[in-house]
């Protein structure tokens, strides 16, 4: 809109020193100068409309090539995309993708227990380890694997303002469950306070009462006293960290494993997207590459005759 305007103005200006001209030359430019005015004001006119498709839409977000994409998270700096967001769970032995969803949500908070139960029940196990890159940490997600019996493996996004700051980071100091306290770098006990409800948790917040007078003070806060909060199923998370600790290969696992179908599909598509528009056309679309890396893979492992036995008769 900015754009349009700033051509309205120059188109103005052009307008008017071909008004003070009056040879045929002017006349010509003054029609075509009015032609483009025109246009313009109707490119506004969309821009209006759209803006308010915008304002109005659930997300606040109108794709115009395809209504279902949306904008994806994505870590690398100016490298936007609006399209799917694609779910694959991949066995880490053989590296067949054993539950696939395509979505249009643009990031993976939300996704870990859905697809981890999907993957556990299209392996027939009772039990799964999953192991997921950071884009999946959320809280919630993980309590709900660790309660449908699944055994989560996701690094935590390293967020700490303080840190970041060259302040100490929650990680620096020690919870001490048997007495549901904090220990600071100072050594001091931080004790449980208060409550509160944070995005549907509850959060417990802890502090020492000495933090005033505390030597270490300008390293740990900027505030009256250091709070450190912890959410109220938080054990998860450290008995999760404890799992990571002992499985320092976990990540490469996981990379080697997950990037692989995903650099195979890549390269087999070409350089290219989707060739289908809609959430239910490219879900058929990328059922469709999936099918074909799995049955490709198998024979890869087995040969053809062995999957064809295993194949149910029609
Ligand atoms: S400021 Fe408070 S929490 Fe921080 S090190 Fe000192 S006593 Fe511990």
């Amino acid at each position: 809109m900015a754009q349009v305007e700033a051509s309205v103005a120059r188109y103005l200006a052009a307008l008017e020193t071909a008004d003070r001209q009056e040879d045929e030359t002017a006349r010509v430019r003054t029609a075509r100068l009015e032609d483009r005015l025109a246009s313009l004001a109707r490119r506004m006119e969309q821009l209006h409309e759209m803006e308010e498709a915008v304002r109005t839409a659930p997300d606040g977000q109108v794709s115009i090539t395809d209504p279902d994409a949306r904008a994806m998270a994505t870590s690398a700096k100016d490298s936007g995309i609006v399209g799917y967001n694609v779910q694959a769970a991949v066995d880490t032995e053989h590296h067949l993708i054993v539950a696939h969803e395509v979505t249009n949500i643009g990031n993976d908070r939300a996704q870990l227990s859905g697809m981890s139960e999907r993957a556990r029940n299209a392996m027939g196990h009772e039990g799964l380890t999953g192991l997921a890159d950071r884009g999946y940490f959320a809280g919630e997600e993980i309590l709900a694997c660790e309660r449908a019996g699944i055994t989560p493996l996701v690094p935590k996004p390293q967020t700490s303002g303080a840190k970041a700051a060259g302040r100490f980071g929650k990680q620096d100091f020690i919870y001490l469950p048997e007495v549901d306290e904090y220990r600071c770098p100072a050594g001091e006990r931080l004790t449980w306070r208060c409550n509160s409800v944070e995005n549907g948790m509850t959060i417990r917040a802890y502090w020492a009462s000495t933090c005033q007078t505390c030597p270490m003070k300008a390293q740990c806060t900027t505030g009256k006293e250091r709070r450190i909060k912890r959410w109220e199923h938080e054990h998860v998370v450290d008995a999760m960290q404890r799992r990571l600790d002992l499985k320092p290969d976990a990540m490469r696992v996981r990379r080697w494993t997950a990037e692989h179908p995903f650099g195979t599909i890549k390269a087999w598509m070409g350089a290219t997207h989707f060739l289908t528009r809609g959430l239910r056309r490219v879900s058929t679309e990328m059922s469709l590459h999936v099918l074909a890396y799995n049955m490709k893979r198998v024979i890869a492992i087995c040969g053809i005759e062995p999957l064809l036995a295993a194949l149910p008769a029609r």
